[in-house]
Formats: structure tokens, sequence, C-alpha cells
């Protein structure tokens, strides 16, 4: 008898984007002539840059001939794109990278979900709340947790971001394995300082611990005194991996590429104590169970970083970045508290004691705007609401005239 793996009997959280979706549908049925504006969904909105469109092209082109023509490509990624990632993302701002520690991929989402079956199944695991949905629920497949219960997997220590502690994860008081990092943090729009990452660094390295960094918001702080990269702190590259990817920085949602440093100096530890490569292990790992990003694509993920790639990757960030100043100058004005925004597309927004549910019925039935519930990031999320900054200018402009008429 083929059995299922009991562990997806635990996932609960994949009722939120069909929830959002059922209630839009309920509300454009009643009104037909309202036009919905959705500020919810965390995918971009925007064409890719013209210099990865070229690039793109020229490598499908290069497909079409026997002698340009490629097959299988290098696991890790072509050596061309690992080069300009480790000199332009890292090397050139103060961060010892090299071109090796690159693992290309197609996407921060598979890499965050499949990283943790590199370790043991009884290793205690810490993941903040609220935040991305994958590292929890890749960690609940995995047999790691116990059941759902008041919003809360048993076995999992969350790491609370609440308005006491500026919606930023505290470092434990205890020890734990497997530390989960989303800075600038999805859905709360906040960035981990320096001093913060260095704590947490500090931690990590006192007890062995592992941080997973994801960093996919990264193009978005324009502040220069956050860090964009945990490897900014010294000692990091012993304790963090870190994962970047081309989606909200260069519009590849649905072209698909990203990347995953783990560095060489990076351990972890066996039964009794013996340190092992993590880089050896995620190599072995990828190689059995991946096989490259195309190379067309990988063509246009180098572009971001060519001179027209570099002002036309910027100007679409400066763009969303505008629609989310638009979105915080509007939700001060109507004396919401929020945080993010800043140096992140998304706004995490108080709903001074509503149910995060019934701010988000009330902003549809009222305004026709869709946002996310922020309690379907976690048990934290429930009195809040995201709002992201992915829409068309005039979308975001004409959303928030409405909110403004109805509040
Ligand atoms: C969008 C997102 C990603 C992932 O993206 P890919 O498209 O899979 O590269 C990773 N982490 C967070 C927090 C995200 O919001």
């Amino acid at each position: 008898m083929i059995k299922v793996n009991e562990h997806y009997n635990k996932l609960v959280s994949s009722y939120l984007f069909s929830d959002i979706a059922s209630r839009v549908a309920k509300y454009q049925q009643e009104n037909p002539d309202m036009e919905i504006i959705r500020l919810g969904i965390g995918d971009v909105t925007r064409a890719l840059p013209r210099a990865c469109i070229d690039a793109f092209k020229k490598g499908v082109e290069e497909m079409a001939l026997d002698a340009t023509f490629r097959g299988y490509g290098p696991e890790k990624g072509y050596a061309f794109l690992r080069e300009k990632i480790a000199l332009r993302d890292f090397r050139e701002k103060g961060a010892d990278i090299d071109a090796e520690e690159i693992f290309v991929s197609d996407g921060a989402k598979c890499d965050t979900a499949n990283f943790q079956e590199l370790f043991s199944r009884d290793i205690s695991i810490a993941i903040p709340d609220p935040v991305y949905p994958v590292y929890l629920d890749s960690n609940v497949m995995a047999g790691r947790t116990g059941s759902f219960e008041e919003g809360r997997y048993h076995g999992i220590h969350y790491l609370e971001c609440v308005g006491d502690n500026g919606f930023l994860p505290g470092i434990p008081d205890f020890p734990v394995d497997l530390i989960y990092l989303c800075s600038p943090n999805n859905p709360t729009g906040t960035v981990i300082t320096r001093e913060g990452l260095a704590g947490w660094v500090e931690y990590a390295r006192e007890n062995r611990a592992l941080i997973l960094f994801d960093a996919a918001y990264e193009a978005f702080i324009r502040d220069e005194s956050l860090p964009k990269s945990i490897y900014e702190i010294q000692g990091a590259k012993e304790v963090a991996v870190e994962f970047r990817s081309f989606s909200k920085t260069a519009g590849f949602t649905g072209t698909r590429c990203a990347y995953t440093v783990v560095p060489r100096e990076c351990r972890v530890f066996d039964e009794s104590g013996s340190s092992i490569s993590l880089h050896d292990l995620w190599n072995r790992r990828q190689s059995t169970k991946f096989n490259g990003v195309s190379y067309p694509v990988q063509r246009a993920a180098e572009a971001v970083y060519s001179e027209e790639g570099g002002i036309q990757t910027k100007a679409l960030v400066s763009y969303y970045l505008k629609n989310a100043e638009l979105i915080r100058t509007a939700m001060a004005e109507l004396g919401f508290s929020f945080v993010g925004g800043d140096n992140s597309p998304y706004i995490w927004v108080d709903g001074n004691g509503r149910d995060s549910w019934d701010f988000f019925d009330m902003l549809l039935a009222g305004a026709g705007v869709v946002c996310t519930p922020g309690a379907g990031f976690g048990r934290c999320g429930r009195g809040y609401i995201r709002i992201s900054a992915f829409n068309s200018r005039e979308n975001v402009e004409k959303a928030m005239q409405r909110v403004a008429d109805v509040l």
C-alpha cells in the first residue's frame, strides 16, 4: 500500500491565498463594475529591464547554432555569472566571497525550502513570526514539528516580531541550532541593523548554530547604514548561508534565477562533534537533485551587472520604492501606525485593535483594494495587514485615494 507523508497533514497555512481569492471573487460578483486593485500579492508587475531582454534573446539565438549551442551547464551555474555576482554583490561591497562559493539556482524559494534537508531531524529551529511561510512549512513537511495548535506548531521556537521590539527578531537566551532570518523582512518590511546582525553572528558562533539569511529584498535597502549582506559582519562566513534572488531585484519572478552563498568556511557537525563542510554537502545535494538554470536565463541575469542593466534595475526598484512612499504617506495621513516601506516594498500596518481579516474585508468592501491579512504570516500578524508596493503608480494612487475616501 502506498502511504503518504503524514507530516503534510499538519500543514495549515495554505488556506491564506485561496481564502483571499474566494473573498475577492465574491466581492467582484456582487460588485461587477468595481475595478479591484491588488496590493496583496508579493509579485512584481513591471517588465524585465531591456538589457536583460537583449541578453536573454542573444542567449536563445546561441542555442540555435551547433557552434554555440549549450547542453547541460555546470550545476553551480556558469562562471560568467558567478564571477560577476561575487565581485559586484560582495567583494566590491567589502564582503570577501569567492565565485566558487556561489550556487546559481532557479529560485530562492526552492533553496530556502530545500536547505533544511541537510540537517538532522532533531535540531532545534528558530523562525521569526511573522515571516515568509516557506521556512516553516518546509520543516513541517520534513517532520521537524509537532501538531498545529492555537496558531503555532509544537517544536518550533518562534521569534516574535511585535511593536515592543520594533518588529525585529530578538536573540533567544537559550541555544538553538538553526535560525532563519529574513531582512528586509517579508511581510513587515523591517531591516535588521548592523549591530543586530552582529549579535546574531556572535550567538551562532557561541552555539555552533547556523543562520539561513534570506536577502531576497536587499536591492530595496537604500539606507547605507543598514547591512545588505550578512557577510558584511565579521565572522559570518563560518556560521551563515545567504539566499538572494533576481526575482524582486530585477523582475525575474517568471523568468527564474537566484543564488545561494555557502562559504567554504561554513561548518556543520556530525554526531561525534566533528566538523563537516556545509559547502560540500550542499554541492552534493545540488549535483544529485538539480541540473542548473537555463543558459539564456543566466545570460539575462548576468546583464543585471552591465552598465545599462544596473541603471535599469535600479530604476525598477526606485519605481516600487516610490509607490511604497505613497502608501506610507497615505497611511500616516489616515493616522495608522506602520513599519516598512522605506527600505522594502512592503508596508506593515497596525489595524489598531482590528482583526487582520476584518481589516482586509473593510478595505475590500469599502475601497475595492486587496491587501494581505497579517494572520497569514504567523500568529503575531493577527492585528496587521501587509500592503505591497508592487503595482503601477496609477493603481497605487487610485487605491490610496479610495482608502482615504472611505476611512
Ligand atoms: C519572493 C521571495 C523569495 C523568492 O523568490 P524566488 O522567486 O523563488 O527567487 C524568497 N524569499 C522571500 C522572503 C520572498 O518574499
